[in-house]
C-alpha cells in the first residue's frame, strides 16, 4: 500500500521534489517512530527539501494549497506538532498567537524581524547569553531559546 504513495504524491506536486528520493523522506520519517502517511510524506517533502527554515503552519498551508496538496489546516497543525514532538522540528514562540517551527532542531538562536514577521539563525559565533541563569531549587535547564527583536533603524 505504501508503495502507492509515490506516484500519488508524484501527480499532486508534479514531479519528482528536487531529486531527492521518496524513500528518503520514508526513512526520516520511520527513523523518527511516525507512519509515513501521504500529508506527512507530502508536507515533510515541503519543510526539509529546501534549506534550514523557520515556518508557520499558516505559511505551510498556503504553500501546500499552492502545491495542489489537499491538507486542511488542522492536519497541517498536527502535522507540525507530531514532527516536533518526534524531534524532527523545533517550535519557536515568537509571541502568544504565533509559533514557528524550524526544520534545524539544534539548539540556536533567533532574530525575529517586527513588521516583516521573518524569523533568522543567530550564527552560532555570536554570543548571546555571556552566562546561563541560575534556575530555581528543584529545576534544571532544558533549553534556552533567545529571541531578539528587530526593527529597521529610523531613517
Ligand atoms: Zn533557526
Amino acid at each position: 500500500m505504501v508503495d502507492a504513495l509515490e506516484p500519488q504524491l508524484e501527480s499532486m506536486i508534479g514531479g519528482k521534489p528536487d531529486g531527492r528520493p521518496w524513500q528518503a523522506y520514508r526513512k526520516l520519517l520511520r527513523d523518527a517512530g511516525l507512519r509515513p502517511t501521504r500529508p506527512r510524506m507530502a508536507l515533510g517533502w515541503m519543510l526539509f527539501s529546501k534549506g534550514n527554515r523557520h515556518v508557520t503552519a499558516e505559511m505551510l498551508y498556503e504553500e501546500a494549497i499552492e502545491a495542489k496538496i489537499p491538507v486542511s489546516l488542522a492536519t497541517v497543525y498536527n502535522t507540525l506538532n507530531q514532527f516536533t514532538e518526534a524531534g524532527l522540528l523545533r517550535q519557536i514562540g515568537v509571541d502568544g498567537a504565533r509559533a514557528y517551527f524550524d526544520t534545524n532542531p539544534s539548539e540556536h538562536h533567533h532574530f525575529f524581524i517586527q513588521g516583516d514577521d521573518e524569523l533568522l539563525d543567530i550564527p552560532m559565533s555570536e554570543p548571546v547569553l555571556d552566562r546561563a541563569p541560575e534556575p530555581p531549587e528543584g529545576y534544571e535547564i532544558a533549553r534556552i531559546d533567545v529571541v531578539v527583536r528587530l526593527r529597521r533603524k529610523q531613517i
